[in-house]
């Protein structure tokens, strides 16, 4: 192991970043941002609290130099936020970085597909919890059609951002009827669906363990239609079960991080859209690094800084979260993504 690389308490190495570049969203997913919370009055961050692309840029470079190998913007909803493509072009520029991917509810592929892929995009994650409209409709509460969503994933495949990976979280009661016609409709078409169980991230979302569709009834039941077999997992620390369809027609994928934490190989960071380091999905607080890129840090404190703050991490909330001792206070998905 490279000295300069950190470890955590639990000898964890940082390989993988998540960059939220915005607070904001154009939809309102009853599980992430419900309007009653994130309504017409909700303050998000001003603009001068955001990091720069200079900014973000800078930090990817020193996150690269202690070991991460892959990053993935998010956000809220990261194609809001304006020329995101001109930051897409710095990352893709980052020696030694290996993978730059991007996770998105879809709704501006359309008109971004492209740019973003001649900016240097390599992969993009989309988000969609139904094929039914009304089902997805309910679901974005933002009046959103599932017809754009699959526009937009369709632009993606079409500029080259294949296979293309989607996400469905899903929610018992809500949508978990539309696991079958998903399956369906992504079997066969190149493309990955991962379903994703609906996890308690921040306090606003209503989280109850009842509403959760445990990953193993999801693979029952699609093994049920069409037989499947697991497979082996490709990369360490890899967040998805990957099953393949015995008929050869594609894979699918589940991240059970309710029922099944997968805490012990998490080598994931994540940088929120003002410079908070967060070592954990769930953590309630982040480590400010926006004021070390401000106040004439070199980069190699700045290095220092998150080494120290990685060093002593000891993070497996996904481990303990029905324990009483559970921490209470907790960030909000749509604060440091996904
Ligand atoms: N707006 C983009 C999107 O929706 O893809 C990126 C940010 S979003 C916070 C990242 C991912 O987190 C999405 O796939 C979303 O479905 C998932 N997500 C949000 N809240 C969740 C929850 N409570 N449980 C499980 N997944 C959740
Ligand atoms: Fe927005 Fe993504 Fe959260 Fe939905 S999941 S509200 S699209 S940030
Ligand atoms: Fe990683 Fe925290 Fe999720 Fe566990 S709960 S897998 S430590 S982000």
């Amino acid at each position: 192991m490279n000295p300069a690389q950190p470890l955590d308490a639990f000898n964890r190495p940082i390989r993988d970043l998540r960059i939220s570049v915005t607070d904001r969203c154009n939809f309102r997913c009853i599980y992430c941002m419900p309007r009653e919370v994130f309504g017409s009055d909700f303050q998000f961050l001003p603009r001068a609290e955001l990091l720069s692309f200079e900014e973000i840029e800078r930090l990817a470079r020193i996150f690269v130099g202690l070991g991460v190998e892959k990053i993935r913007l998010t956000g809220g909803e990261p194609l809001v936020r304006k020329d995101l493509e001109t930051l897409i072009s710095r990352l893709a520029a980052v020696p030694g970085l290996e993978d730059l991917a991007l996770t998105t509810n879809g709704s501006l592929l359309p008109a971004k597909a492209e740019a973003l892929r001649r900016a240097g995009l390599r992969r993009v994650t989309i988000s969609l919890d139904a094929l039914d409209d009304a089902v997805f409709r309910a679901m974005n509460d933002a009046e959103f059609p599932v017809a754009r969503v699959l526009a937009g994933i369709q632009a993606a495949a079409d500029a080259g951002l294949a296979p293309v990976k989607i996400n469905m979280v899903v929610k018992r009661g809500v949508n978990e009827d539309q696991i079958l016609p998903m399956a369906a409709h992504f079997r066969g078409s190149g493309h990955v669906l991962r379903f994703i169980e609906f996890m308690d991230v921040g306090t606003t979302n209503g989280w109850r363990m009842d509403d959760v569709v445990p990953a193993g009834e999801i693979v029952d039941r699609i093994g049920r239609q069409w037989p499947i077999e697991p497979m082996s997992p490709t990369v360490h620390g890899e967040v998805a079960n990957r099953f393949r369809y015995r008929d050869g027609l594609g894979e699918i994928g589940v991240i059970a991080s309710v029922t099944q934490a997968f805490c012990r190989t998490c080598v994931r960071a994540r940088l929120s859209a003002k410079g908070e380091l967060f070592t954990c999905l769930f953590a309630a607080r982040g480590h400010d690094l926006r004021a070390l890129l401000r106040d004439g840090s070199a980069d190699e404190e700045i290095a220092a800084a998150v080494s120290r703050i990685w060093g002593v991490r000891r993070d497996r909330y996904s481990e303990i979260r029905m324990a009483e001792t559970r921490p209470a206070e907790r960030v909000e998905m749509s604060y440091i993504g996904g």
